[in-house]
């Protein structure tokens, strides 16, 4: 019986999701689906200052949006909660009282000034930064004094001094670190808030999480985590540091550099299942490729099959699964998705018929207003090149074309076996002049349903600018 893993997704609402975001979060659910258990979200907005409630709003729209829906979390509820940590400063209080009493957390005194200064003569001596716990025992004179002037301490957790940690990255394998480069951390500022280590450490294992996927960059947070926990006696988690997101720069993606951000993403126009079918081989070796729905891919991920080295965004890839996604969209999705003023130019009986013929070649939604425009509106419009490209074709083939039109039926065999005869024009020379001059575009949906498509009137005058 495999076990049940119980993962949280847990942003801090500072910007919108970007996809390397929207990676974690997805396969933190794909896991606990593959298994049947829990996916939570949780909103670390511990930071005031840099929180937003419209950002976490924009979140959870945006995992919706996704289909990333979370089993407990705002609005969700469960009972784990609250799940914002601005609500749980109770929860954080109590657990630092647990240490302070049991001598694993200290008052610093330190200023921020003091410190930068003492961390500066310990590099200047050579030494690494690492706190010194000089003042883990301030005379009680002088912190009276600091007090009364305003001065709150921060709290500190009590690091072994010695030894190292170690722990199975459930993506990256064994890891080992040393305590002595560790140093006491603060585990809550002077305003009272806890520190990231503190209330997401605690937080995960309160919320029984078996799993913590995240980002490369937590990685040299987690071995403070690990020690917080064991002090408390507190289940620790297995932690997966993902390998990093890099941008098409080759820089790492950001939400404030808003690269490849879900906003960007959902007023192109992309479609959930493309961004989610992209996002999942983004890293993650996926031998399918098929899109699947969530079923099919949880049921193919596995945390063996992610990779340790960095994945690259590729929107290349991207428009591959959009357009697979298009494809597979049901009828009335794709019309919803296209807007209904996109057909108002196709006659109600060819509708359906449109929309198949278009279906293969569009990635936007503007793509099928541009079509039935093409067909049915404004026409083709021809850039320079193309005309001049067309005059170069030459008259023959045109009037070649318009007899086949008038001669045989309305379609393609008849046209281009008709210029084919005629100017002996064969292959590309055959038909890339037809789709010029019927569409002004090089590349597009079929020439011979389109033919069926359009009036034939509409091909006679089109065929005739040319000859
Ligand atoms: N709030 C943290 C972040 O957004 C969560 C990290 C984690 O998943 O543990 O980076």
């Amino acid at each position: 019986m495999p076990q049940v893993s119980r993962t949280r997704f847990a942003p801090s609402p500072t910007g919108r999701l970007h996809l390397g975001n929207v990676r974690t979060a997805l396969f933190n659910f794909l896991l606990a689906r593959a298994s049947g258990g829990d996916f939570l979200l949780r909103i670390e907005d511990t930071d005031a200052e840099r929180s937003d409630p419209a950002a976490e709003r924009l979140i959870l729209e945006d995992l919706r949006w996704l289909g990333l829906e979370w089993d407990e979390g705002p609005v969700a509820g469960g009972r784990s909660g609250p799940y914002r940590q601005s609500e749980r400063a109770a929860v954080y209080g109590e657990y630092a009282q647990r240490l302070i009493e049991s001598g694993q957390a200290y008052p610093c005194w330190r200023t921020d000034a003091e410190l930068k200064a003492f961390r500066r003569a310990r590099m200047a001596a050579g030494r690494p930064p690492v706190y010194d716990r000089q003042w883990a025992q301030l005379p009680e004179e002088e912190i009276r004094r600091r007090a009364a002037a305003g001065q709150a301490p921060v709290l500190r957790f009590r690091t072994p001094e010695t030894g190292r940690l170690e722990f199975d990255d459930s993506i990256r394998g064994p890891q080992v670190f040393g305590l002595a480069e560790i140093g006491d951390f603060v585990i809550r500022r002077s305003d009272g808030t806890p520190s990231f280590f503190f209330s997401n450490a605690l937080d995960d294992a309160l919320m029984e999480m078996t799993d913590v996927l995240r980002g490369e960059d937590h990685l040299s947070n987690t071995p403070r985590q690990i020690l917080l926990l064991k002090a408390l006696d507190l289940p620790v988690p297995r932690y997966g540091h993902l390998p990093l997101l890099m941008g098409e720069q080759g820089a790492p993606l950001s939400k404030r550099r808003g690269s490849a951000g879900m906003a960007e993403f959902r007023d192109a126009g992309l479609l959930p299942e493309a961004v989610t079918n992209y996002a999942t081989r983004l890293g993650h070796a996926l031998e399918s490729v098929e899109q699947m729905d969530f079923g099919g891919l949880a049921a193919h991920f596995c945390l063996g099959k992610i990779g340790k080295a960095p994945a690259r965004y590729d929107p290349i890839q991207l428009e591959h699964w959009q357009s697979l996604a298009v494809q597979a969209a049901s009828d009335a999705r794709i019309a919803e998705w296209a807007g209904e003023a996109a057909f108002d130019q196709v006659p109600a009986e060819l509708r359906q018929r449109f929309l198949d013929w278009v279906r293969p070649n569009v990635h936007r939604p503007a793509d099928v207003a541009g079509w039935a425009a093409i067909l049915f509106g404004s026409g083709p419009e021809f850039t320079p090149e193309i005309e001049a490209e067309l005059a170069a074709t030459g008259p023959a083939f045109f009037r070649a074309a318009l007899e086949g039109l008038a001669a045989g039926e309305h379609s393609l065999a008849a046209i281009s076996g008709a210029v084919k005869a005629s100017v002996g024009a064969k292959g590309r020379a055959l038909f890339r002049p037809l789709r010029l001059a019927l569409t002004g575009a090089e590349a597009g949906p079929e020439l011979a349903p389109m033919l069926e498509l359009l009036p034939e009137e509409t091909v006679r005058v089109r065929l005739a600018r040319w000859a």
